[in-house]
């Protein structure tokens, strides 16, 4: 079993359905609200730890009830929650409204954005005790670069999935072990725009696995050998979530080697596809097993 240490976000997905947009200064009763367990750092922690391995997760949510919530959800799905800090802003959310198959989305980070490097020094036995450190961009740059450099100084392994799609610091770059963008972030973080995408993962041998939708997911192996892991055809439902369930398989599946991690990454983000929500569409280690045999 991997132990897979995630740094990242945690928020509550906020949303309401209505008929009609509301408009500046209109109050308008909704359809439906419900809320869904989000932020790149829960949803790749769930989806790790839903394959098996054992998941601590480094976050900061708001001394409130939807941070009590988000913990309580974390928790359920055997994610160890012990160095979750508290901030002194609210949890992070998306307040998302959905109306005549267009949103309109709010996003506050809120506590997110107190993640310190402190939190990670705190959680270094955590580290410790890691196989793969995997992280986002949800969360302060500097925290991110603290935690990589961490990871570095224990000899492990440090995955950075960088979305939102951000120019990225060359220092984190060296320190990632591979870089997980889909091809919009690579262009980002690398600052390659205009440059074909073959190209630059050729640049980064054996440091880089690009995710491609349907299509599977590419990289290079050391000798700069440009391999595609083809994806699996499914009846897809709702896309939201396959990028972290990528993520968090990858980890959990690390130890197998680049190949078949990656064709177990493609086809937990292909199941999860096939379900509505994100953390709702992500499979269990057996749903994965059942859907390769
Ligand atoms: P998102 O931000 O929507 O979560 P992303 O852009 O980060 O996604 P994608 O490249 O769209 O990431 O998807 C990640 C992985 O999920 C893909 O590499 C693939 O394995 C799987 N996947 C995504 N969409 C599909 C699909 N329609 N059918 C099968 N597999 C899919």
């Amino acid at each position: 079993m991997a132990r897979v240490v995630v740094v990242g976000s945690i928020n509550m997905d906020l949303v309401t359905e209505t008929d009609t947009f509301p408009r500046l200064g209109e109050t308008l009763f909704g359809k439906r609200f419900a809320q869904y367990p989000g932020g790149k750092g829960a949803n790749q922690a769930v989806a790790a730890a839903r394959l098996g391995a054992e998941v601590t997760l480094i976050g900061c949510v708001g001394d409130d009830a939807l941070g009590a919530q988000m913990k309580t959800v974390l928790a359920r799905e055997g994610v160890d929650t012990r160095w979750i800090a508290t901030g002194r802003e609210a949890t992070g959310i998306a307040q998302i409204t959905l109306s005549g198959g267009d949103n309109a989305i709010v996003v506050v980070s809120g506590a997110n954005y107190e993640l310190s490097p402190a939190d990670i020094d705190r959680a270094e036995a955590a580290f410790h005790a890691a196989d793969v450190v995997l992280a986002q961009l949800e969360v302060p740059l500097a925290t991110v670069r603290h935690a990589a450099r961490v990871a570095h100084a224990y000899g492990k392994p440090f995955f950075l999935n960088p979305a939102p799609a951000v120019a990225l610091p060359e220092e984190l770059l060296e320190l990632t072990t591979l870089l997980t963008p889909n091809e919009h972030e690579l262009a980002a973080a690398l600052q390659t725009h205009g440059a074909a995408w073959q190209d630059v993962l050729r640049r980064r041998p054996g440091r880089i696995a690009m995710t491609h939708g349907k299509d599977g997911a590419y990289y290079t192996t050391e000798d700069g050998e440009l391999k595609h892991q083809p994806g699996f055809s499914v009846q897809a439902v709702d896309t939201t979530g396959a990028g972290d369930t990528f993520n968090g398989a990858l980890a959990a599946f690390w130890h197998l080697g680049m190949a078949e991690a990656m064709r177990r990454a493609n086809a937990a983000g292909a199941l999860s596809v096939t379900r509505a929500g994100a953390q709702g569409g992500m499979p269990t280690l057996a749903e994965l097993e059942q859907f390769l045999t």
